[in-house]
């Protein structure tokens, strides 16, 4: 066994364990609570999560740590310090409401600390989330967030649920849709692909419906259908909203239904995608938006999946089914 490993992760359970007891038992802990509160979250999945609280100050979590003996090389081998010029180890984390992050076996191994409240600009502004560096036990590419407690309900639901964020996956585990994980804000990695591998071949991509979601979703979309066996499904939330802003609009059953009747297809997912920005009255736009659907239906080895979205095409466009099969036989042959 690895000893210094183990070390490791002994600081980050009482660390855990001391940020979550200053969130829900001290006074510089109630401004973050009630966040979280006014939030949706509650004691129970707060429990669950462990979620925690760092406070201003920065000399807490150092103080607290020394105070049980572990050594100055170990402390700064976690991640959790920052070193000043003088050696002194601050506190890395300070003022920001703490996500655990647990390895495969349910261990704490980093940090993620979010900002709840305008800081004293100091400069640059702080980012939302702050993540534990890349230390002996985190390396980022090999976690994803919450697969130890999704891992049995990804079996039995036979899916596994990817998310952008922590709050997503933690509301969605609150409104009883427990086989979600998330990637923490990177595109997926190929060690991440092979741990969803590994449990199921079903996939749902529930990442964010702004922008910058919909653009990641294309990207794990793109690298999801590199592993030919990953069945795949996107959903679409609308007016740009990520799973855990739509489950407190519109409610857990709503959401629940969106998972089980509103996703859609990958095809559909890039018709949708592709069409963005596409001025369908012009006339060499239209074609080239076709042509490049057609090319995408080359991609799809289902005979009557394929018809269904010509049909669509077809209606949608106002061209003939022959003259769409013709065209995309040619593509065939071109390709072949
Ligand atoms: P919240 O609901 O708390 O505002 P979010 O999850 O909706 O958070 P997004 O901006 O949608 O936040 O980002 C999605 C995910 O990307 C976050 O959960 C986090 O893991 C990661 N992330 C966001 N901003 C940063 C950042 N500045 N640095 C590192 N990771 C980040
Ligand atoms: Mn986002
Ligand atoms: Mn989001
Ligand atoms: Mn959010």
């Amino acid at each position: 066994t690895d000893s210094k490993k183990e070390k490791l992760i002994k600081v980050h359970v009482d660390t855990a364990e001391l940020f979550h007891h200053v969130l829900l038992n001290t006074k510089v802990g109630e401004e973050a609570l009630q966040y979280l509160l006014d939030r949706g979250l509650t004691r129970e999945l707060i429990e669950t999560f462990n979620i925690g609280f760092a406070p201003a100050e920065r000399t807490m979590l150092y103080q607290y740590l020394s105070g049980k003996e572990y050594d100055q090389t170990l402390l700064s081998e976690t991640g959790l310090f920052v070193e000043r010029d003088n050696g002194e180890l601050l506190d890395r984390f300070y003022n920001r409401i703490m996500f655990p992050i647990r390895n495969q076996q349910g261990k704490t191994i980093a940090f993620s600390g979010r900002i709840f409240k305008v800081e004293p600009t100091d400069g640059k502004a702080a980012p939302k989330y702050l993540n534990s560096p890349e230390t002996y036990l985190f390396n980022k590419r090999n976690v994803l967030f919450n697969y130890d407690l999704a891992r049995a309900n990804i079996r039995r639901e036979k899916e596994v649920i990817l998310f952008e964020g922590f709050m997503d996956v933690i509301a969605s585990w609150d409104a009883g849709v427990k086989n979600g994980v998330a990637s923490m804000g990177t595109s997926l990695t190929n060690e991440q692909i092979h741990m969803l591998d590994r449990v199921t071949d079903h996939v749902l991509i529930a990442y964010d419906g702004d922008n910058a979601g919909i653009e990641a979703t294309k990207r794990a979309v793109d690298l999801l259908s590199e592993e030919t066996h990953f069945d795949l499904d996107v959903l679409s939330l609308n007016e740009g909203l990520d799973p855990d802003e739509f489950i407190h609009k519109y409610g857990a059953a709503s959401y629940k239904e969106m998972l089980a009747h509103g996703r859609d297809t990958v095809f559909a997912f890039k018709m949708r995608y592709y069409r963005k920005g596409i001025n369908l009255q012009n006339e060499s736009e239209r074609l080239a938006y076709i042509e490049v659907i057609l090319n995408e239906l080359l991609t799809i080895t289902s005979a009557v999946e394929r018809e269904v979205y010509l049909k669509q095409l077809s209606v949608e466009f106002d061209i003939s089914l022959d003259s769409l099969n013709t065209q995309y036989h040619q593509l065939y042959e071109q390709k072949r």
